[in-house]
């Protein structure tokens, strides 16, 4: 990209539209690769003086970290945030990205010194399920503030293939279930293991109707992805040689409804991920979800609930003769979780 795109878009966005606060975020690819162009742009940004609050944001594999960048990232660091991708253990990551764990590694401590509030991001896909739990618990021993994430294209194979891999999740899930149940003082991983009711939006189990949210990210809205060539697009998922389709001719992501139907009565609608753009590329309609997902999101709802069943049954065991309100909060939750674990929904797996 020539910098003066970057410098119009930037100034386009600081002066004259969007919201009072702006993250630019630099997207690769590796975006390090491209750090001349990073530094210049940041730079030239504090020549000037601007109106709008704003972070620069760069997401990176950590391979590629020469002292000239860390110096001036850590000079930058106010405005600067940089997030780490580490997909687990040595070999989960390593079957992922290209053997580099060791490199990565090796940066650890920088990033846990600068940005240790900044979550390490960690993608699970077919390959590394089966180091899923080993991952997730070496990232805790090691003291990692991360998330994780099962990602939810079509990387399952066929229904063979399929139901063999989700049985294996299953059992890494529970895994990781006696692991947290064994260590109240962690916070479950997130998104995986924090699906229980509340944060789903279940109806009757929290406050807020799946039914009136009809779109699950900024894509077309908070969002805009400047090209190399200076075209914008919704997001980066959009760009027609990422899904090869034209851009949607209705403005995107604004769908009344959510498709296929299952998808518009699931009453885990509101936290069962999905994406815009890839429904685009998939199914050629932001508003009709792909649903390869589907039946691992579930697995992740049963096991946090069961999870956070766990936890607070412990909670009960270890006050019973202290009645209090604490405690009857925690016998109605119990109650209420108890209840969601035997919905029809938590059963509907391994296939439709
Ligand atoms: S859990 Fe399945 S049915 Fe429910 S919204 Fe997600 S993909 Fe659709």
């Amino acid at each position: 990209m020539d910098i003066s795109i970057a410098r119009d878009a930037i100034t386009h966005y600081m002066e004259k539209d969007g919201p009072e606060v702006i993250e630019f975020d630099f997207f690769g690819g590796e975006p390090l690769l491209y750090f001349d162009f990073i530094r210049d742009t940041v730079d030239w940004f504090h020549t000037r003086t601007w109106n709008k609050k704003h972070v620069f944001f760069i997401c990176t594999n950590g391979t590629i970290l020469t002292d000239d960048i860390r110096d001036w990232l850590i000079k930058n660091r106010d405005c600067v945030q940089v997030g780490l991708s580490l997909d687990g253990c040595k070999t989960a990551h390593d079957l992922c990205r290209s053997n580099s764990y060791d490199r990565v590694m090796e940066n650890i401590p920088f990033f846990r010194k600068y940005w240790h509030h900044q979550p390490v991001k960690m993608t699970v896909c077919a390959d590394t399920i089966p180091y899923l739990a080993e991952s997730v618990i070496q990232m805790e021993e090691m003291g990692i503030f991360f998330t994780a994430n099962l990602a939810f294209e079509n990387h399952w194979g066929d229904e063979k293939k399929k139901a063999k891999l989700l049985e294996t999740y299953e059992d890494q899930l529970s895994l990781l279930v006696d692991y947290y149940e064994e260590r109240p003082h962690l916070y479950p991983v997130s998104p995986m293991l924090t699906a229980v009711p509340e944060y789903l939006g279940v109806p009757s189990y929290g406050e807020i109707d799946p039914k009136k949210i009809k779109r699950f990210c900024g894509a077309g809205h908070e969002m805009v992805t400047i090209d190399v060539d200076g075209s914008r697009y919704p997001c980066h998922r959009f760009i027609p040689w990422v899904t090869q389709r034209e851009l949607p001719n209705e403005n995107a992501n604004c769908q009344e409804a959510w498709k296929p139907d299952k998808c518009n009565e699931c009453k885990l609608v509101h936290s069962c991920p999905t994406c815009a753009g890839y429904n685009w590329e998939i199914n050629g309609d932001t508003g009709h979800r792909t649903t390869f997902h589907c039946d691992s999101f579930k697995l992740e709802v049963k096991a946090s609930c069961l999870l956070e069943w766990k936890r607070l049954r412990r909670k009960l065991k270890a006050n019973p003769l202290k009645p209090s309100n604490d405690l009857k909060q925690y016998k109605i939750r119990l109650k209420s979780i108890s209840e969601f674990l035997r919905d029809p929904i938590l059963s509907n797996y391994y296939g439709e």
